[in-house]
């Protein structure tokens, strides 16, 4: 059984993937922030019958992410799947955003993906196949409010496309999906920030989408199913939109 480690696990995205790589075979380690809260995801994926354990690491700090690895390879299993989906939200228009909502945001999802794949690497390297996905946005095409996130989300489909062209000699493939809008708290933020209710901003969002829906996050979980499978090899370097239309 490999091992599949999930960032920001503890819900949203991150909590349906770590589920739904779990129903695919993995092993999944459930890495956020809050030790419990991680274990209450990886305990509800072993009442269904998957493998999980929760762990608790802050993804933009190098010596908590080591330790984490460390110990996710010593109790699960070397890593030889990792999906990079920690994430926050600092949002503010330029003008008004502060050294700090800018570090923050680039720190946890630039720095925080850079420092989880050096240590996972690693494992993959070794084992001669990998899997890496990260966690982009449409926001990566521009969205008001949003220059540390979208700079971060932009940056991060960079960092991919390096990724794929260094590992992709060792059987490694690095990928990344850029959802649209999709329900969760993170979301949920987004409309107290603009002084909606989350069922106006859904319907709002909805108006916009081809398909006429808002995502949930197991529409994410199955692109990134997609590629940790054996059979999407080939698949290297990639950015895959899945927000309802061709983009946000
Ligand atoms: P979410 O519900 O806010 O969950 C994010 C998780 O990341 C939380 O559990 C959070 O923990 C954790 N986290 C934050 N900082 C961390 C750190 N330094 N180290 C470890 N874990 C940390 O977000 P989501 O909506 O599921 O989004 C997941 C990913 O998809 C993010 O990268 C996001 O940018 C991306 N995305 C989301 C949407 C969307 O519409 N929802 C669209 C495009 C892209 P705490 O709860 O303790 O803070």
């Amino acid at each position: 059984m490999k091992t599949a480690i999930v960032t920001g696990a503890a819900r949203g995205i991150g909590a349906a993937t770590a589920q739904r790589l779990a129903a695919d075979g993995f092993a999944v380690a459930v890495v956020d922030l809050d030790q419990a809260a991680s274990d209450h995801v990886a305990e509800g994926i072993s009442r269904a019958g998957g493998q999980a354990r929760g762990f608790s690491a802050d993804v933009s700090d190098a010596a908590s992410v080591d330790a984490a690895v460390d110990l996710i390879a010593e109790t699960l299993g070397a890593p030889q799947v990792l999906v990079n989906n920690a994430g926050v939200l600092r949002d503010n228009l330029l003008f008004k955003m502060s050294d700090s909502d800018w570090d923050t945001v680039v720190s946890v999802h630039l720095r925080g993906s850079f420092l989880m794949t050096r240590a996972a690497q690693q494992h993959m390297v070794k084992a001669g196949w990998g899997r890496i996905v990260n966690l982009s946005s449409t926001s990566a095409l521009g969205n008001r409010g949003q220059a540390n996130y979208s700079a971060a989300k932009a940056g991060l489909q960079g960092f991919t496309k390096t990724l794929a062209v260094e590992l992709g000699p060792l059987g490694i493939t690095a990928n990344a999906v850029a959802p649209g809008f999709i329900q969760t708290d993170m979301t949920r933020t987004t409309a107290e920030r603009m002084g909606l209710t989350f069922d106006q901003l859904i319907e709002h969002q909805v108006a916009l989408i081809p398909a006429k829906r808002a995502g949930v996050p197991e529409d994410i979980a199955a692109a990134v199913s997609f590629f940790a499978r054996d059979e999407s090899s080939f698949v290297n370097g990639q950015v895959l939109y899945v927000a309802g239309g061709p983009h946000g």
